[in-house]
């Protein structure tokens, strides 16, 4: 007998078919005897559909009304996945974030679970399936708040940890992490296991599959995850924590975003405090500065500068920098229509020449880079939007992945 955290994400949730399917499975975890924690996504569309119905009333919306807006979503959900438990003869019960509480800290749209009421779920789970509602929790002052999209990983990855869990399974609309998105990408494939550091950075450069902070906390607390399908019986993919793997590959997978915007200064004075003055009041503004580069400048008087920053933060950043007395340039340019490619892989890290043959292999393409940043194990690549599926294609090819 274990204890086990099922999420459902929004797929498998869409429709009350699928609910009633959700249901079986719940229902056969339970009957093997297992002690089974339910966490529910809202039904697949519904979030975005919520932010519109806001944006209708105002572009602007009230944050703490949208918080209780946007938890609407999973509350429907999980009351109907308990009432289908119900009428298959399982005691099962749905919980608000409230009603337990689960308590967050941070702000509005973009809170953190922090802790849990435990007590009455664990006395429950003796006789029942507890179903609770992803990515919502309730803070200090009793304010509704939601964790970021996505963020129903990251409560099931909270539940297991504060329950103390055997297992954490999250159940999608695909079977397992893939080498890269296995909808746009027909020729990516399954990844069998794969390290915490890989699944972080592949999830934070664009790999929607996992939440990035779910998976943070599961690296944290050394909680292994199993990402599988609603539909199919195959076997998932693994995360857990890996360090004597075998690579035989550099690469694990490509991954790709469509979020961020590039910003360059031209003619920007090349001496000491000038970078400080431009990055300063961007971070006192909590806008998050991802690559720079400056030039080398020709005359020793004057350089450029280009970053990347998230693209709904672009008017946000042009304002502080036209209007900033401290930021002197000449010109100022920018494109949102950039992508982010990022190659991720523990291997690269004993393989010389994986920069190199991924910049060939661009070049080849006549796909042109226009950032670049590094890190132990990733290497991302800001180019045009316009190129994005033909550089994850061509890419996933070039690493052996295909
Ligand atoms: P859920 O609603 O179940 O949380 P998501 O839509 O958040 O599901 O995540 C699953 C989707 O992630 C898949 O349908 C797939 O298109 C996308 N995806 C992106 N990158 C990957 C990848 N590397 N492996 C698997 N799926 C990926
Ligand atoms: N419903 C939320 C979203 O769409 C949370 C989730 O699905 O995990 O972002
Ligand atoms: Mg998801």
């Amino acid at each position: 007998m274990a204890k086990k955290v099922l999420k459902f994400g929004g797929t498998s949730v869409g429709t009350i078919e699928r609910i009633q399917h959700v249901a079986k499975i719940v229902k056969k975890e339970h009957d093997a005897g297992n002690k089974v924690i339910v966490v529910v996504s809202a039904m697949a569309g519904k979030t975005n559909e919520l932010i519109k119905f806001s944006k209708k009333i105002s572009n602007d919306f009230n944050k703490r009304e949208l918080d209780v807006l946007l938890s609407s979503g999973e509350q429907v959900t999980s009351a109907l996945l308990a009432g289908a438990l119900i009428e298959k003869n399982i005691k099962s019960k749905s919980w608000l974030n409230w009603q337990i509480p689960i308590l967050t800290e941070g702000e509005h749209s973009n809170a953190r679970i922090v802790n849990m009421n435990i007590s009455k779920i664990n006395k429950f789970l003796e006789e029942g399936v507890a179903i609770i509602p992803g990515f919502q929790g309730i803070s200090k002052n009793g304010e509704i708040m939601t964790i970021g999209r996505g963020g129903s990983d990251a409560t099931a990855v909270a539940i297991a940890k504060l329950f103390n869990a055997d297992s954490c399974e999250i159940y999608t609309d695909v079977d397992g992490v893939y080498s890269t998105d296995p909808n746009k990408i027909p020729l990516a494939k399954k990844i069998e296991k794969i390290s915490y550091d890989e699944m972080l950075e592949l999830s934070t450069l664009g790999a929607k599959v996992m939440q990035s902070s779910a998976v943070q906390t599961a690296m944290i607390y050394d909680i292994p995850l199993e990402v599988k399908s609603t539909f199919t019986n195959r076997k998932g993919t693994k995360i857990f924590n890996q360090q004597n793997i075998d690579y035989t590959k550099s690469v694990t997978g490509v991954a790709y975003s469509k979020d961020d915007a590039k910003i360059t200064l031209i003619g920007v004075e090349d001496k000491p405090g000038v970078a400080a003055n431009i990055f300063e009041p961007l971070n006192q503004a909590q806008i998050n500065v991802d690559m720079v580069i400056q030039n080398v400048s020709s005359d020793q008087k004057t350089t450029d500068i280009t970053f990347t920053i998230k693209r709904e933060d672009l008017l946000k950043t042009k304002k502080i920098l036209e209007n900033n007395k401290n930021i002197v340039y000449k010109n100022i340019t920018h494109n949102d229509k950039v992508s982010k490619i990022s190659i991720v892989g523990a291997g690269m890290v004993s393989t010389p020449g994986v920069t190199y043959k991924m910049f060939r292999g661009l070049a080849d393409n006549k796909i042109n880079i226009l950032a670049i940043s590094t890190s132990e194990i990733k290497l991302s690549v800001i180019i045009d939007e316009e190129n994005t599926l033909n550089a994850v294609k061509k890419l996933h090819t070039i690493f052996d992945l295909d």
